[in-house]
Order: C-alpha cells, then structure tokens, then sequence
C-alpha cells in the first residue's frame, strides 16, 4: 500500500496579491459605500483613529474591532 502525495511545491505563481477587503455598506442607509475617513480624530498619532464615512447619507460611523483589524 502506497500513500503517495502529490505536494505542489509552490513556484512564483503563489504570490498572488491579496485583493482590499471590501468596505462594509452604510448601516443607516443601506445604499451608500462606506469610506475610510482617516483625517477625523488624528490626535493620538499611531493608533487606528478614523471613521467611517458614507458617501450617500454622509454621516459617520465608528468602525468596529474587527474593522480596525481588517481595514487599517
Ligand atoms: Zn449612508
């Protein structure tokens, strides 16, 4: 009994680029992209401080954690 394995070892053609995550939609209206609005509350340089903007409804949300993580 054999147990052959077919390992791929990995050529240049892994290094495909990671596509941005895509911006959640607007939690008020519900039809607008959210933006990254990273000139709000830039008074602690060094730490994730923006805001997420809609482009519809214009009004400003706090991202969550897992926002901060994934969009920073
Ligand atoms: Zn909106």
């Amino acid at each position: 009994m054999s147990t052959r394995i077919d390992v791929r070892i990995p050529d240049h053609n892994d290094r495909v680029p990671t596509p941005p995550p895509i911006p959640p939609a607007c939690p008020n209206c519900r039809q607008g992209v959210l933006w990254k609005d990273t000139r709000a509350d830039q008074k602690d340089s060094g730490k994730n401080h923006w805001r997420w903007w809609c482009g519809n409804c214009q009004k400003r949300f706090r991202p969550t954690e897992e926002h901060l993580r994934r969009f920073a």
